[in-house]
């Protein structure tokens, strides 16, 4: 016989933990008890070896559906006591760590009593439970008890107070929980419309082609009618957003099969408890009902999520004649670039121009919380942005680490990282430090996480980029500042996020980012310690003219290169490829001369912007990067087999292995030129890229053995997998990201993984 005390770390709270361990325990046979510390659940398992080993297999992989299991720590014991049964003990709290829960969707339960009419709760736009409803966003401090929650202004009638204590009630312990008597109310910003008449005024003028926001759970959305072509484009018209997909909602997992192609993995994410926003492929062909095609223009693939608050499903669904389009355009609720509106007044002053009328409520959100985008490879979750459902739970370590720091995050996509000991707690999305409202709430916001998770740390990492607003606030901030490099602290997330602290070989294909010697780095190959890195390689550096101006007008990196590529015949072949004006051509190239507002640069980004332009498929970008998009959608719909030439993909360069970059760029250009179809040439430089970035990365890699890989363009579901099948052919193993995002957003938790590394050689 084996007895084991097993501590469950992670959202274990409030989630039904213990009835499911009870019920595994007599599954396996095992004997002895669960019960409830707080910060942990304690168990004592008794039977034979191979039941206990089942048994805590089961606690691994089928716990609870809303928990979130972040550790186990499992030991042997002296049977001291021998137990005939298992019991569910209830136990005094223990001091420690308490995980915050993120926000969880509308669980099943709750969705039918709120269209069941004769349920205390019929159409509540509010209905919640121990299972569901919001958590993170209502909080102010822990623990996490209603008079420290925005629901504290909502006394519970007494029916919501017996199920409140009422152990044996769905609500037992549900914080949130409130009812039509008790709860809060909806109403029209700005009018003296409310409950009811709210949600028929605002369902009407969604079935009407108008623009709405609606306040949801982390902040408003913009929504209209996404079948209705002239609502779509009037919503891209009044937010000047040409091209950028929007995300969509969608009434149920039925209509999202009508309309997208699914599998069970996506549609388990889809129809979960976190309800992020997942890219799927747009259905073609006859019987696919019409959806606007201004939804995401030019793009196969589409954001879709189901709905996750009360109110959102009302909104579909509601006692009117009203016919509300099961599709509705869902996207966040703010000026380009900046946070999320979650204030009747924000609301007001960021999108009263952008739509018809604002429907909002009274319940206070205390910290906003975008909708999380991801997609999915190989049957994981490929997060693209991590914010609701998923923030703010942290990233558990192995290693021991001692201390505590914040990490600012980078300027786009900004996300912090708030660590503490070996726990690392990446923040909701905050959105672009060039606008001042994001850099405001990226302070409010550090000073609300600080004091949820009663952390005041002494120092702050922040990125090397001297005017970074980031790395600004984080001085400001009054900390000891610890600086580290972007696409290292890329790499370091993605160590992180894999638990993985050994030597790494790192391919970083990025954006931008401030290299350690004050040129623009993107392109890297970087070896990579917790201690520190060494360049071992990047992409060749090219000349990039023109500042951020060159980021939305990839045609000029084009430009740049081909000038440095061909020299004097640069101008025939601007010409042949109708690139631009060969006046503008000439300026820049005098500009680059000069070295006017020029500076090297080793940006995978730009390359692909760069190339998008050479094939004609895309001169000029309006969000980041949607000429690196339109060149992917173009290789991955090519349908011809791509020639890959023999050519050398790496050579040395001074003190580092170069990537052939431009020697590719110049196959493309010669290609192209010849009359080469262009889906065919995309295809053909994404496996070139491949090809070089790992043949790069092995020559330099030594005896290290495992390959790590991050940065914006691994967004790029095709580059990722072309470099990752290269390196594993090679018998390496390779860390991809997956909860964490590869673009900037995941930033933050590399600069936290630094930082914290370096506290504890100073504390020890
Ligand atoms: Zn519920
Ligand atoms: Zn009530
Ligand atoms: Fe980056």
């Amino acid at each position: 016989m084996k007895s084991v005390r097993i501590k469950v770390y992670g959202i274990v709270q409030g989630v039904g933990m213990r009835p499911t361990v009870a019920r595994h325990a007599s599954a396996c046979a095992v004997t002895g008890y669960v019960c409830n510390k707080g910060p942990f659940v304690e168990i004592l398992a008794q039977g034979e070896e191979d039941d206990v080993k089942k048994f805590i297999d089961k606690i691994k992989y089928e716990p609870p559906k809303r928990s979130a299991v972040l550790k186990m720590d499992i030991k042997e014991k002296d049977p001291d006591e021998k137990y005939k049964t298992f019991e569910i003990i209830e136990s005094s709290k223990v001091e420690g760590e308490i995980f915050v829960s993120p926000d969880i969707a509308i669980c099943d339960e709750c969705l039918s009593e709120l269209y069941d009419k004769n349920d205390r709760r019929y159409l509540h736009p509010f209905i919640n439970c121990t299972s569901c409803g919001p958590r993170l966003t209502i909080l102010d401090s822990l623990p996490y008890d209603r008079p420290r929650t925005s629901m504290r202004k909502f006394p519970m009638c007494s029916v919501c107070e017996k199920e409140y204590y009422d152990p044996s009630s769905r609500r037992y312990d549900a914080q949130p929980v409130c009812c039509n008597d008790c709860g809060p109310s909806v109403y029209i910003a700005g009018t003296d419309i409310k409950g009811e008449e709210a949600i028929r005024t605002a369902r009407s003028a969604v079935a009407l082609g108008k623009v709405i926001a609606v306040k949801g759970i982390g902040g408003f959305h913009l929504c209209c009618d996404a079948a209705n072509d002239a609502a779509v484009e009037r919503l891209r018209q009044l937010k000047s957003r040409p091209h950028k997909p929007f995300a969509v909602m969608m009434k149920d997992i039925d209509t999202v099969r009508r309309y997208c192609k699914t599998d069970p993995f996506k549609e388990e994410i889809l129809t979960g408890h976190n309800k992020p926003i997942v890219l799927l492929d747009k259905k073609e062909g006859e019987g696919v009902p019409f959806l606007s095609e201004k939804v995401a223009p030019g793009n196969p693939t589409i954001g879709v999520m189901l709905p996750y608050a009360p109110l959102h499903c009302l909104i579909f669904d509601y006692k009117d004649d009203t016919l509300v389009s099961p599709v509705l355009i869902m996207t966040s609720g703010n000026v380009s670039g900046a946070p999320i509106a979650s204030t009747d007044e924000e609301a007001f002053s960021m999108l009263s121009g952008f739509c018809d009328l604002i429907l909002s409520h009274d319940r206070d959100i205390n910290i906003r919380t975008d909708d999380s985008v991801t997609d999915t490879l190989d049957g994981k979750l490929y997060m693209i942005r991590r914010s609701r459902g998923y923030a703010p739970l942290p990233m558990m370590l192995s290693k021991e680490f001692k201390g505590e720091l914040v990490a600012y995050g980078a300027d786009l996509k900004n996300t912090f990282c708030i660590a503490h000991d070996n726990l690392f707690y990446p923040s909701s999305y905050i959105g672009d430090m060039e606008d001042m409202r994001s850099s405001e709430v990226l302070k409010s916001s550090v000073i609300k996480m600080n004091k949820l998770l009663e952390t005041d740390p002494e120092y702050a990492v922040c990125d090397l980029h001297p005017r970074y607003v980031s790395s600004l606030l984080a001085e400001e901030s009054g900390r000891k500042i610890i600086r580290v490099q972007h696409h290292y602290a890329h790499i370091l997330s993605c160590m992180a996020e894999n638990d993985y602290t050994d030597e790494v070989m790192g391919i970083a294909l990025d954006g931008t980012g401030f290299g350690e010697d004050d040129t623009i780095w993107g392109g890297e190959i970087l070896r990579c310690s917790l201690d520190g890195f060494e360049r071992a390689g990047s992409i060749a550096p090219f000349d990039h003219c023109g500042g951020d101006l060159a980021s939305r007008e990839g045609y000029r990196i084009a430009l740049s290169m081909i000038g440095s590529i061909y020299k004097d015949g640069s101008e025939d072949v601007i010409r042949v490829l109708d690139l631009c004006d060969l006046n503008a051509f000439r300026a820049i190239s005098k500009m680059i001369e000069k070295k006017i507002n020029t500076v090297k640069s080793t940006s995978t980004g730009r390359l692909f912007d760069a190339v998008s332009a050479i094939l004609g498929i895309r001169k000029t970008s309006t969000f980041e990067g949607h000429a690196a998009m339109e060149l992917q959608f173009a290789a991955e719909r090519n349908i011809n087999e791509p020639v890959i030439p023999d050519i050398e993909y790496v050579r040395s360069g001074s003190g580092r292995k170069i990537v052939a970059t431009d020697e590719i760029v110049r196959f493309i250009t010669d290609e192209r030129i010849k009359g080469e179809d262009p889906d065919k040439l995309a295809m053909t430089f994404h496996l070139m890229l491949a090809e070089g970035a790992a043949r790069c990365a092995l020559d330099a890699a030594g005896d290290i053995d495992t390959f790590a890989l991050s940065g914006g363009c691994f967004q790029n579901k095709l580059l990722l997998t072309e470099v990752k099948k290269r390196l594993e052919k090679e018998g390496k193993k390779v860390l991809i990201h997956s909860v964490v995002p590869p673009n900037d957003g995941g930033v933050a938790l590399g600069q936290a993984l630094y930082g914290m590394n370096k506290l504890s050689k100073i504390g020890g």
